[in-house]
């Protein structure tokens, strides 16, 4: 059942970090936010319970430190019920080959995202051209190629709902990635958002590093349809989310999550669109 299962051509480590690498944050007590070097995974569920999800998959090479997370929060042995993705980038499926044959559990994507799973088509090459800091020159380095992870996953259900996530919807926020989405929950405003915004300038080094807090458009070098990803922006903002976790950065959280992503909504070309780079037009 494995065997179909491989990374892309260039998968490899990336020597990249922060000073919130190895750091967990407990949100609400049903999410908790984790920083693998410079991405963040999230598990939604009561550590009371067995019932839970891993959001992205880290890294590459972070599967022991994401087994490590997951069992001190839920107790040894356990596995959450699914993986569930936000979109396919190396940085958020790093680990997910290893994490998948250990757990034996499905892993859940958009249907538009799939080609990029499924081994099947290649990521656009990041952009080291863009308007921004080191991460920026240094993404041509990250891998793009598709990783392959056969019949182990699934497209969402079409009805909205995320499978063992009750109470949250997906929503389709593309433009970062053609397949990107987020999960909103509306009974209480908690938005895991991916990156469809972020809470640091992924683009500089430093800036990454510290994790200084500071509201962005997605990460520059990755982002193929900035249309669709301003748009993206506004839908979210929309839905007026009390907290939100992001795949980059910090969480935030009320008065000035609400007014950081109005900002993003009303200066998106100023903030999060770079000046030039070969996918703005
Ligand atoms: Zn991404
Ligand atoms: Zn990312």
């Amino acid at each position: 059942m494995d065997k179909e299962m491989s990374y892309g051509s260039d998968y490899k480590f990336i020597p990249a970090t922060s000073i919130g690498s190895g750091v967990g944050i407990d949100i609400l007590p049903d999410l908790y936010n984790y920083t693998i070097q410079i991405v963040n995974i999230h598990l939604v569920g009561d550590p009371k319970t067995n019932d839970f999800v891993l959001i992205d998959a880290g890294m590459p090479d972070s599967a022991e430190e994401i087994i490590s997370v997951i069992e001190n929060r839920f107790g040894e042995n356990s596995r959450p019920k699914a993986i569930i993705l936000t979109h396919g980038h190396f940085d958020h499926v790093g680990a997910i080959i290893e994490l998948v044959k250990r757990w034996e559990i499905p892993v859940y994507a958009h249907e538009l995202e799939m080609p990029f799973l499924l081994g099947e088509k290649s990521y656009p090459e990041p952009d080291a051209t863009v308007e921004g800091g080191m991460v920026a020159k240094m993404s041509p380095m990250f891998p793009n190629e598709p990783i392959n992870l056969g019949n182990h996953i699934k497209p969402f259900p079409s009805d909205g709902t995320v499978p063992h996530m009750p109470g949250f919807k997906w929503i389709h926020t593309p433009g970062h990635t053609p397949g990107h989405v987020s999960f909103y929950r509306e009974n209480d405003g908690t938005l895991i958002v991916g990156d469809a915004f972020v809470t640091v300038k992924q683009e500089y080094l430093y800036k990454v590093f510290t994790q200084e807090l500071e509201i962005s458009g997605p990460p520059r070098y990755l982002t193929t349809d900035w249309n669709a990803a301003k748009a993206s922006v506004a839908k979210l903002a929309a839905l007026k989310p009390t907290v939100a976790v992001t795949g980059h950065g910090l969480p935030l959280s009320g008065d000035l999550l609400t007014s950081s992503l109005e900002k993003l909504v009303h200066d998106f070309d100023d903030i999060a669109k770079p000046d030039y780079g070969k996918y703005v037009h």
